[in-house]
């Protein structure tokens, strides 16, 4: 990865559902493990360098290798799309409720 690449791995209050979520151990923790709600916060991922700051929210999920799953976010203010790891944590009966996505 490029030198930008940082990562801030820090507890939050998610501005979705009010659940106070932990950093993550394996992973950047950028979405609730709860409700899967992001905020639009980065350009690349931790860097916050997007001055958008609007909630980002999962619309899809597709696997990604052999056990990852990934998360498609869209961010309710500008409609920027980007994709996101999915955590060990992360809160299962949520996720298998949004579209799998096909590729075309
Ligand atoms: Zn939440
Ligand atoms: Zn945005």
């Amino acid at each position: 990865m490029n030198k930008k690449f940082t990562y801030k791995n820090e507890s939050f209050k998610c501005q979705h559902c009010g659940a106070l979520n932990e950093p993550a151990k394996r992973y950047i923790r950028d979405h609730c493990s709860d409700c899967l709600h992001s905020l639009h916060l980065d350009v690349h991922p931790g860097d916050r360098a997007s001055d958008c700051g609007g909630l980002m929210k999962p619309i899809a999920f597709k696997v990604g290798g052999k056990t990852d799953y990934k998360i498609l976010y869209k961010c309710q203010k500008c409609s920027y799309k980007h994709w996101n790891m999915m955590l060990l944590d992360d809160n299962m009966q949520v996720m298998e409720k949004l579209n799998p996505y096909y590729e075309a």
